[in-house]
């Protein structure tokens, strides 16, 4: 069996793998770097920026620790150098999985001739033709920067220029108060830079749990980062010195440079999809049946190009099973329990429903919760800030949980297997934690839901 992949993002690069893996001849074609959006402007680097953010926090609040360091400040130069060369590492960790799993990349933009058919315009010139028994399209998605803006890339910049800023502007409006907005205006308000957030909805982060955002709002305002809610942009002035930003109320803002973080796209552009017919919907998403096969049979879509979150680990997983089912399996795509994560500090972490979200389904739901404060592992490590709460059903069944704390993004995995599995909070909370760790605050907040905590 053939197969072509169109982008080496984690959906592409990962069905690949797992083609080959399945005894499928695969070849992958992209026209930039490998690990798409995720390994080379998205997820690795965002978080590696922000270790380095951790790093400086940490040093900065060492003498609570009994420790004494003179000198510690940030270079955002050498910070962006130690994401690089961690980015550059992990491109070529991909493609000596190619070279050893017998995946043949070539590098260049691809284009669909027809059903079995790839056309390459090759990156180094010339044209190459690929002929395969099935196709996948992983092409990802690109930020949304509607002319109103004016992005330039220099003054009005998206999350990819400002991962490699060399210095940090004195100031900078941030359009989008969602994940990517939080995680870059606290790494942004950390290296000095005065950060002034606008989001359209009432809260920060509008996915998540009022309470969370709260929390996550009180945060900021610790740091002097302004957040401005429920209010929008309606004119943009950009001149060679700063950006003049008009809101709907009329008040305006200036900054050095703005920042467009205000959602993302899919990037099907190119692909020729019209002339095969490929179904798409009303926002550009390629339509996919429950194996992830999309309206033309033997080609398959995944990730940021169809109609689910736009997740790094969505891609992957729909890459996994869109591969085992272009080889004989009968996967479904449809996700039971999606982790949601962001990584500020403190970090947000959640999964299946919010309060709300339960709420308007009329579901009767109970909760149990847990604050790290009481507990000695947050003590310990001097961070005490958040909770952990947990949502069931009247089965006792559990259908969300939101973590806010240290580590929430790891801590949320034994709760997404928990909405996964379908577990109860009874079931889990009879799990042996280990103490003294930030687990524990799961297994309080799991007892809360019967008020058995013992330590709340
Ligand atoms: P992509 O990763 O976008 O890859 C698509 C690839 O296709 C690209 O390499 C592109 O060059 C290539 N391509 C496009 N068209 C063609 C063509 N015609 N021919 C050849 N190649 C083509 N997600 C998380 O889960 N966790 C996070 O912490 C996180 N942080 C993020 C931070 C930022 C700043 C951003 C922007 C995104 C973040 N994401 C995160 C989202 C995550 O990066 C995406 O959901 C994920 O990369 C989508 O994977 P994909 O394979 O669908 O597409």
């Amino acid at each position: 069996m053939k197969i072509t992949i169109i982008g080496a993002g984690p959906g592409g690069y990962e069905a690949a793998i797992m083609a080959a893996k399945l005894g499928a001849e695969v070849t992958v074609v992209e026209k930039k770097r490998v690990g798409g959006t995720c390994l080379n402007v998205g997820c690795i680097p965002t978080k590696a920026l922000l270790a380095s953010a951790d790093v400086l926090t940490t040093s900065l609040e060492a003498e609570k620790f009994g420790v004494f360091n003179e000198h510690t400040y940030a270079d955002l130069k050498q910070i962006v150098e130690r994401k690089d060369k961690l980015v550059s590492g992990l491109v070529k960790g991909i493609e000596f999985l190619f070279e050893s799993n017998g995946v043949t990349l070539v590098r260049g933009t691809g284009r669909l001739i027809d059903a079995h058919t790839v056309s390459v315009e090759l990156n180094d010139g010339g044209l190459e033709t690929l002929v395969s028994d099935k196709i996948l399209l992983a092409t990802g998605s690109v930020p949304i920067c509607p002319e109103l803006f004016q992005y330039d890339g220099v003054r009005v910049i998206t999350s990819t220029e400002a991962l490699s800023l060399q210095q940090p502007p004195k100031s900078m409006i941030i359009v989008g108060g969602g994940v990517i907005g939080c995680e870059l205006g606290q790494f942004f308000s950390r290296m000095g830079t005065q950060i002034t957030i606008v989001e359209m909805a009432p809260q920060l982060l509008p996915s998540e749990d009022e309470d969370v955002a709260k929390q996550v709002m009180r945060q900021f305002k610790r740091e002097k980062i302004k957040v401005i809610t429920a209010n929008s942009v309606t004119a943009v002035a950009v001149s060679d010195t700063e950006v003049v930003v008009t809101l709907a109320d009329g008040k305006t803002l200036t900054a050095e440079m703005m920042l467009l973080a205000i959602g993302r796209a899919s990037f099907a552009s190119g692909l020729n999809l019209e002339a095969l017919g490929i179904a798409v919907d009303s926002r550009g998403h390629i339509e996919v049946n429950d194996r992830l096969e999309t309206s033309v049979a033997g080609i398959y879509a995944v990730g940021d190009l169809i109609n689910s979150p736009y997740l790094a680990h969505v891609a992957s997983k729909e890459g996994i099973i869109a591969a085992e089912n272009m080889l004989g399996h009968n996967k479904s795509g449809a996700h039971k329990a999606i982790p949601r994560c962001v990584y500020t500090d403190p970090q947000v972490a959640s999964v299946g429903l919010t309060e709300k979200e339960a709420q308007i389904k009329g579901i009767k739901y109970k909760t149990g919760s847990f604050d790290f404060r009481s507990l000695g592992k947050a003590q310990i490590i001097g961070k005490i800030q958040g909770q952990v709460k947990i949502i069931v059903n009247q089965e006792d069944v559990i259908i969300g949980a939101s973590i806010i704390g240290p580590e929430a993004t790891d801590l949320l995995a034994e709760l997404t297997m928990a909405v996964h599995l379908g577990l109860t909070a009874e079931a889990l909370g009879e799990v042996i934690h280990p103490h003294p760790t930030l687990s524990e605050a799961i297994m309080e907040a799991l007892h809360d839901v019967h008020g058995k905590s013992i330590n709340k």
